[in-house]
């Protein structure tokens, strides 16, 4: 992934749809299912699949005390992905729950 131009994180954040689609989101993160969880097999990743396709438009980084919270937003300004880096607390949560699957 391309970093961003003004803040040159590792991830692409357009700094315009940061601030305006932040407010909707809320409503959407409420209803979201977990589709799948990343399997990039690094330990610093807690990100999932909260759509089946995942394309990403546009991403949107949330205010996290610790790590990263980014939310990846499809074409249709709909959440497919959400990254979670550097949050062993969100890791533990996902692996707990995936085993209670089992
Ligand atoms: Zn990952």
């Amino acid at each position: 992934m391309k970093s961003c131009p003004t803040c040159s994180r590792r991830w692409y954040i357009c700094c315009k749809v940061r601030a305006p689609n932040a407010e909707p989101l809320g409503e959407q993160l409420r209803g979201l299912r977990i589709e799948s969880v990343c399997d990039c097999g690094d330990e610093n990743c807690a990100s999932f699949a909260t759509a089946a396709e995942v394309k990403v438009d546009s991403v949107v980084e949330l205010e996290a005390l610790e790590g990263y919270l980014i939310i990846d937003l499809n074409p249709t300004n709909q959440i497919c992905f959400i990254e979670v880096l550097g949050r062993q607390d969100v890791r533990y949560l996902l692996d707990e729950y995936y085993e209670s699957l089992k």
